[in-house]
């Protein structure tokens, strides 16, 4: 009895004197803003990243560029020159896991090779419906990619944020796709769980900036709110980054597909 009472008033001591109750993890949250598709909508995402001083990562479908429901050659070279990375998501928006490998690497060379042949430097990609398996991941590495992402992976239960660096950098972690009816504070609580679990990185995939225009939408309003949560947040640690700068590593060299 007296040493559980001893170590009670110890513990009370403890608090009062404010010590660190069992160290934290203290490592860094970084989130990766991310759109999906170069879906023409998006282009409006590009002010009010570079007012709030932050960079997505664009990953784009090439063989879609120019038609009436995407951006433009010119629109994602805007992109670029602000500081934004552009980025593979195959030639035509294709499930590689079921497509034959031959058909599977010209989806995401070609698209690589599109990208580089306008003057990008592409390091990442994404896979379509975020579908693939260890032979879709050798095909995205011998394309030339730094990585691969996924769309799944992260939960506010078990996984709380992708590890800096990844396991598997082709089979990258996220959390849910915000939705059209996913609110603000839901997307800020993917961020908030990762601060509060060791930190880690936090990709947000986004599609469409509308209201309402499809399922994977965000307004505006929404996209414009949540910069302005996440901008103040980099004086306590929390930084915006593209994918590319987590990843790190070289720009490779164009593969014929
Ligand atoms: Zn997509």
């Amino acid at each position: 009895m007296r040493n559980l009472a001893g170590l009670a008033a110890a513990a009370l001591a403890l608090g009062c004197l404010g010590l660190p109750l069992p160290a934290e993890a203290a490592t860094q949250t970084v989130v990766t803003i991310q759109f999906d598709d170069g879906n023409a909508d998006a282009y409006q995402a590009l002010s009010m990243l570079s007012t709030h001083g932050m960079h997505a990562t664009f990953y784009v479908n090439t063989g879609f560029i120019g038609d009436s429901t995407h951006m433009s050659w010119t629109q994602l070279q805007d992109l670029y020159t602000a500081g934004n990375e552009l980025a593979g998501h195959t030639l035509t928006h294709q499930n590689i896991k079921k497509l034959k490998t031959a058909d599977a690497r010209y989806q995401v060379c070609q698209d690589r090779d599109n990208l580089i042949s306008h003057g990008f430097q592409p390091e990442s990609f994404a896979y379509p419906f975020g579908s693939f398996d260890s032979g879709s991941e050798a095909v995205v590495q011998a394309c030339g990619y730094n990585s691969g992402r996924g769309v799944s992976g992260v939960n506010d239960t078990r996984v709380f944020a992708e590890t800096i660096p990844p396991a598997d950098p082709y089979a990258l972690r996220t959390p849910p796709d915000p939705k059209q009816g996913t609110t603000v504070a839901t997307i800020e609580g993917y961020v908030t769980a990762a601060e509060q679990h060791g930190g880690g990185w936090v990709q947000l995939t986004f599609h469409h900036v509308c209201s309402g225009c499809d399922a994977y939408s965000i307004t505006g309003a929404n996209f414009q709110a949540l910069l302005d949560w996440l901008q103040p947040r980099a004086a306590s640690g929390t930084v915006v980054q593209t994918t590319a700068q987590v990843i790190g590593g070289p720009f490779n060299p164009p593969v014929t597909p």
